[in-house]
């Protein structure tokens, strides 16, 4: 049952955006950062990224699997090695990091 939306770029249509994550996000987003630290994540901004409803795959980042009632991003560059299914909100957390890391660590302004 893997009926996940071919879009060509990150396209979501539908507000079906998680909003209400925020409060989790304190200790998802350190359980990314140790997962960059440790080399599971790698640092790169992806080129192709797809959006679809979860497969009950595991999330890349956070090890948690990503069900059919949720966003699931989809990353696929081959120069980095194996594709990667990630929650909406890991995505987010992680491509943040990595462009804070990308940039040089210091946040902006
Ligand atoms: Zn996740």
């Amino acid at each position: 049952m893997a009926a996940l939306a071919r879009t060509p770029e990150a396209q979501l249509t539908g507000g079906d955006v998680p909003k209400e994550s925020r409060v989790r996000n304190d200790s998802l987003r350190i359980r990314i950062l140790q997962r960059i630290d440790l080399g599971r994540l790698p640092v790169f901004i992806p080129g192709t990224v797809q959006a679809g409803y979860g497969a009950g795959l595991r999330c890349y980042a956070c090890g948690d699997s990503i069900t059919r009632s949720q966003i699931e991003y989809h990353v696929n560059d081959p120069s980095y090695g194996p594709p990667m299914n990630l929650h909406f909100d890991c995505y987010f957390i992680w491509q943040t990091e990595c462009v804070e890391r990308l940039r040089g660590t210091s946040p902006a302004a």
